[in-house]
């Protein structure tokens, strides 16, 4: 018996499963790594994915996730509502909750500033429809400033000279450094206590002498940048946090 003859048809991208009235979309992936099937709901995001062998049949993977419903329920209810960069929403920014304030529909420069009783605020103006975009333009504009200013500071010290920096919206990093020498961050950083940031700058330049996670590697980070540690345990702290606004 010829195994090709029960060769599968291509899997769909997603499975729905519905649970007490409420209907969930199931990312499908095959991996040959994978042992068995797994079920993740990621805490940052509330994606759902279902990882299976390649040799598990759909049939099998449909029962099972039908059978973790309200597994499902339970994990998605613990994930923090996304907060949408609009008018009246707080978010961190360099560490401090700031109210979005739309105050004018005449366009006008996005600046973080204070309302009338000292509270902080990130005061938008023009159209209410590009308070979102503009909120986040202002973010990534702010990022790209501390971190070049951080980059330019920490190069000086190590007498390597300042690349390229992009500011990207990086879902598994926070950093990163090429091969020839060009930094990347997240925008997001920005929301994060600004030692943060800094630490993040310090890392990377670093792997511009360094291109490796060893000890002389990580001298280096810390004797550039001395709250290393208290960095690295806010992102794992609260890192994911980040991820839920805009
Ligand atoms: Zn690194």
């Amino acid at each position: 018996m010829g195994f090709a003859l029960f060769r599968r048809s291509p899997d769909p991208a997603h499975l729905d499963v519905r649970h007490a009235g409420q209907r969930f979309k199931v990312a499908l992936r095959r991996r040959n790594t994978a042992r068995r099937i797994t079920l993740r709901v990621s805490s940052a995001t509330g994606e759902i994915v279902l990882t299976l062998p390649l040799r598990t049949d759909l049939e099998t993977a449909k029962q099972f996730v039908d059978a973790h419903g309200s597994w499902i329920a339970a994990r998605l209810a613990r994930v923090p509502q996304r907060i949408a960069f609009e008018d009246g929403s707080i978010i961190p920014f360099r560490g401090v909750p700031h109210r979005i304030v739309h105050w004018s529909s005449v366009r006008g420069v996005t600046a973080a500033t204070q309302d009338p009783h000292g509270a902080p605020v990130i005061a938008v103006s023009g159209e209410a429809a590009h308070v979102a975009r503009r909120v986040r333009e202002f973010l990534e504009r702010e990022a790209r400033r501390d971190l070049a200013e951080a980059v330019l500071r920490y190069t000086a010290v190590l007498g390597v000279p300042a690349r390229r920096l992009t500011v990207r919206d990086t879902k598994s990093r926070w950093g990163s450094c090429s091969a020839k020498g060009c930094l990347s961050f997240s925008w997001r950083l920005i929301l994060a206590p600004p030692f943060v940031l800094d630490y993040l700058a310090a890392h990377e330049v670093a792997h511009l002498k360094e291109m490796n996670h060893s000890h002389r590697f990580w001298r280096l980070v810390h004797s550039l940048c001395p709250r290393t540690e208290e960095a690295e345990r806010w992102l794992k702290r609260y890192g994911t946090e980040l991820h839920r606004f805009g």
